[in-house]
């Protein structure tokens, strides 16, 4: 039985069913959960609490739990799921929607440094069969459940932008996927779940009014300053290309591959959404493909940011009876300067320079090409290369080719000597970008098959060290070095 009183209950908004009241049918669905038994909590994100005006106790107690296990008797909850398209592996899949997520309401938060409001959509994952589930459950497991909860902390704590996860339950009820797995439910919150695919849908149904009314709640959630602008579409459009050049900019710094950039998994604000089987970079190699399913390498590391224009590309087209096409393409012509700003400042960022030159453009390249023919671990040396001035045998014993390194630490000595920052400074500020710690496949398998044997300290422990990866975990060490070999033979695809 779930308190009336309860925040999460009391204070949620749905301005999307308010906004669509007429037409409702056509953008989402109402849904009621389908209740799991025996629930356990496995991590409450006391800092996401906290954030959201949330008490950590509260996320952590017994009405939270039951929430989160679908059980929402004596409340007014009404859950919706969205519907949605999009492009899968490049090709049109036609309908897909929230099949397995469904969004509870908003909850209004207050930013403690702006004091500007805003609107977060508060949603549970797992929670049961929508009509958008088409063939499957509705249901999500354990191990998925973990991986998109610490991986969005994560990414958060690098600084990307991301949807977030406030808690994680599992349960007894059982969910047949390759064997039999106990169902979890992630509780995932974020500034929008509208994706590039929520626009497709309408516009491959020959339906412009609908597109028009999702861009016009689109703007008047998060832009309100333009409702009354004759070009607020197109700045809606420029927003997307942009925060999206500038993610995926992040994801190439930080060798993040998110491995399902279907054009569903995008959301309009230029969030990381839908973590299935990403994978962060190991040793570094353009080539690296995370998704077992991926068997051409579309999403490859390499390939990200070119998908991204592609996913663009789709989202434009859909956008066509709201902006003409000379001002598509010209705002599609910003993504590629925009991603290489972006990419460039942080990569500079990453080696201690504080400006971007030209000529760093060959020094990044070199020893980009290099990592990649030495097989050397890119978290590791960047890390290691922090230490450059002191000691820089550290970063140098990384490669198979040391005179090689010789050659390309000559010129970056050089280059870092135009600098007028000390050795110090630089050191503080290359250990504040470059992170100690990022969510390696097999740190995640190694919490996960604790949990799967009901013990939980494994991903608190994990929750706590990524959302603040630049900093010293010693009870993490273990977690600061080479991934082990068996790192090698884990294979995650989109199966969850
Ligand atoms: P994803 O690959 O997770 O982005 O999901 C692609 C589509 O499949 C989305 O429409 C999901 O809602 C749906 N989906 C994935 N897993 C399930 C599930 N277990 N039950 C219902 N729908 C699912
Ligand atoms: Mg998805």
């Amino acid at each position: 039985m779930t308190d009336t009183n309860f925040p999460l209950v009391r204070d949620l908004k749905n301005t999307f069913l308010d906004a669509f009241s007429d037409q409702s049918d056509l953008h989402c669905s109402a849904v009621a959960p389908n209740p799991l038994s025996s629930p356990v909590l496995v991590s409450s994100n006391d800092q996401l609490a906290k954030e959201l005006g949330l008490k950590p106790e509260d996320i952590a107690g017994e009405t939270m739990l039951s929430l989160m296990a679908g059980d929402f008797s004596a409340t007014n909850l009404q859950p919706i799921a969205l519907v949605y398209s999009g492009h899968q592996f490049g090709v049109w899949a036609g309908q897909l929607g929230d099949g397995r997520a469904m969004t509870l309401g908003e909850l209004q938060v207050e930013d403690a440094l702006t004091g500007v409001s805003e609107l977060w959509d508060i949603q549970l994952k797992g929670a049961g069969t929508t009509p958008y589930s088409r063939f499957a459950d509705g249901r999500a497991v354990l191990r998925s459940s973990i991986r998109e909860y610490l991986c969005s902390e994560a990414m958060h704590g690098l600084g990307i932008a991301t949807t977030r996860a406030l808690c994680l339950i599992e349960s007894k009820t059982p969910v047949y996927r390759e064997e039999v797995e106990s169902a979890a439910t992630v509780c995932r919150v974020a500034r929008s779940h509208i994706r590039f695919g929520s626009f497709e849908h309408f516009h491959y149904r020959n339906q412009p009014e609908p597109i028009k009314a999702l861009a016009n709640y689109v703007i008047d959630r998060h832009f309100p300053s333009w409702s009354d602008d004759d070009g607020k579409y197109a700045k809606l459009f420029a927003h997307s290309v942009t925060e999206t050049a500038k993610m995926i900019a992040h994801w190439q710094a930080v060798g993040f591959s998110h491995g399902v950039m279907n054009t569903d998994n995008m959301s309009i604000l230029g969030d990381t959404i839908d973590y299935g089987p990403f994978g962060f970079l190991d040793a570094y190699n353009p080539d690296f493909i995370c998704n077992h399913s991926d068997a051409n390498g579309r999403y490859s590391f390499k390939n990200q940011p070119s998908v991204g224009l592609w996913n663009l590309n789709a989202l434009a087209t859909s956008l066509m009876t709201l902006i003409s096409s000379e001002t598509l393409v010209s705002i599609l012509k910003t993504y590629e300067p925009t991603f290489l700003t972006v990419y460039r400042g942080l990569m500079a960022t990453k080696l201690g320079l504080s400006h971007y030159n030209d000529t760093d453009e060959d020094l990044i390249n070199q020893l980009l090409e290099l990592m990649a023919a030495n097989n050397v671990d890119y978290t590791l040396f960047f890390r290691n290369l922090c230490h450059f001035s002191e000691n820089r045998t550290v970063a140098r014993d990384m490669f198979i080719d040391r005179q090689a390194f010789d050659f390309w630490a000559e010129k970056y000595g050089q280059r870092l000597g135009q600098q007028t920052v000390t050795d110090v400074q630089r050191r503080q500020q290359m250990l504040a970008t470059n992170p100690k710690y990022v969510l390696r496949n097999y740190m995640a398998q190694a919490v996960i098959e604790q949990a799967q044997q009901g013990n939980y300290s494994g991903v608190n422990l994990l929750l706590e060290v990524l959302q603040n990866p630049y900093d010293e975990h010693p009870r993490a060490q273990k977690y600061a070095g080479l991934p082990p070999d068996w790192a090698e033979t884990i294979s995650v695809s989109c199966s969850s």
